[in-house]
């Protein structure tokens, strides 16, 4: 068993606090993703289960051992990491067997493991090749083939995509998914951008400045955002927000020109809060006007509509059928009643109605 459990973890630079105390338990053979933007902390954390940080407070155990301060060659994990970090001297082979090697293992054992991982990785035609001769897919590749030979309980990724062109990311994304399937070790991965945490995830674990916003499977975050930074931040694109008040038993929308009924709590009647509503949640209706459409951009299958409000506000759209609006053109609205999300204005926690 090798799953992960962190336990009020803190990590300090100095005076500066950047880790708040995570709590976080991930199972084994659990497939992790740590998103959130830039600065948030998830290489901080990452480099922690690792060892390659210091943890200032709190514990960290791998299955059943406590690996807070072990040495990273202790703690059976290994990471790949954005830059490939080949030695470019030294073959695909030597690459992937040298950690093993340095440890002294049997050259029979080190073929092998070699050979095992080359196979998982499709390199079986590139192991006598250099890393100068590879294409940077094949390269963290040849990267992520090292980790394996060392035969890990727990793999940890740091942005290994970042550096890769969009179609190569796409690829390798599916290939990370079908390691993940094949070996069933541990991931733990982490990346800033959300639609690799959706499509990879068993379970995301969302920071924002050194905290956890949220935990939960990919799809669960979609639909049931515990605050207006989740809901913002899974999904693309991003959820549309605009201002709501709250009255008797409706929630009005003044940008839409309309009100949703709501039960909601007493304590906010009459006040101000946030109303969120996703791009393929809202309907275009070419014979309203309630809102005028500034920028139209097609993708092909899927186009986007960019309305402003008479409020003032934006909002995308997101359309499907073949009829499109062109720009300058005015619209109306529609919804289902449900698709809505309701935020706190001021803490801006979801208020589940
Ligand atoms: P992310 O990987 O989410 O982009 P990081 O974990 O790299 O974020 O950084 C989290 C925060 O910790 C940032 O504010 C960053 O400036 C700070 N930080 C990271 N490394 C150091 C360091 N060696 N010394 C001081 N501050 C650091
Ligand atoms: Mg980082």
């Amino acid at each position: 068993m090798s799953g992960v459990t962190l336990n009020n973890v803190i990590k300090k630079y100095g005076d500066v606090q950047v880790i708040h105390g995570i709590n976080l338990e991930i199972d084994d053979g659990e497939f992790c993703v740590f998103v959130g933007p830039s600065g948030c902390g998830k290489s901080t954390l990452l480099r922690m289960v690792a060892g390659l940080e210091a943890t200032t407070g709190g514990t960290m155990t791998i299955g059943e051992r406590d690996v807070t301060a072990m040495d990273p060659s202790e703690r059976r994990v290994a990471m790949v990491f954005q830059t490939y970090a080949l030695y470019p001297h030294m073959t695909v082979r030597e690459n992937m067997g040298f950690g093993l090697k340095m440890n002294r293992h049997p050259k029979a054992e080190i073929t092998e493991k070699v050979a095992e991982a080359s196979r998982i990785l499709k390199l079986d035609d590139y192991l006598d090749r250099k890393p100068a001769a590879l294409s940077g897919g094949q390269r963290q590749r040849v990267s992520i083939g090292r980790a394996i030979v060392r035969g890990p309980e727990v793999f940890l990724f740091d942005e290994p995509l970042s550096n890769l062109d969009a179609e190569l990311r796409v690829e390798m994304r599916v290939e990370i998914a079908r390691l993940h399937k094949e070996i069933g070790a541990t991931m733990i991965y982490v990346t800033h951008d959300q639609v690799e945490a959706m499509t990879l995830a068993d379970k995301i674990v969302v920071l924002r400045l050194g905290n956890i916003e949220q935990v939960g499977a990919p799809m669960d975050l979609y639909r049931d955002p515990d605050n207006k930074f989740v809901a913002g931040f899974i999904g693309s694109p991003a959820m549309n927000f605009m201002g709501g008040i709250v009255g008797d038993d409706a929630v009005e929308i003044p940008a839409l020109k309309t009100s949703v009924p709501v039960n909601i709590a007493t304590a906010y009647k009459g006040k101000s809060v946030s109303v969120g509503l996703r791009p393929e949640h809202l309907m275009i209706d070419q014979t309203g006007d309630t809102l005028r459409v500034d920028l139209t951009e097609s993708l092909g299958g899927v186009s986007y509509a960019y309305l402003v409000s008479d409020t003032g506000e934006r909002i995308v759209v997101e359309e499907r059928g073949d009829e499109r609006v062109s720009e300058g053109q005015r619209v109306g609205l529609s919804f289902e009643q449900r698709r809505v999300y309701l935020f706190d204005a001021q803490t801006e926690l979801r208020i589940r109605t």
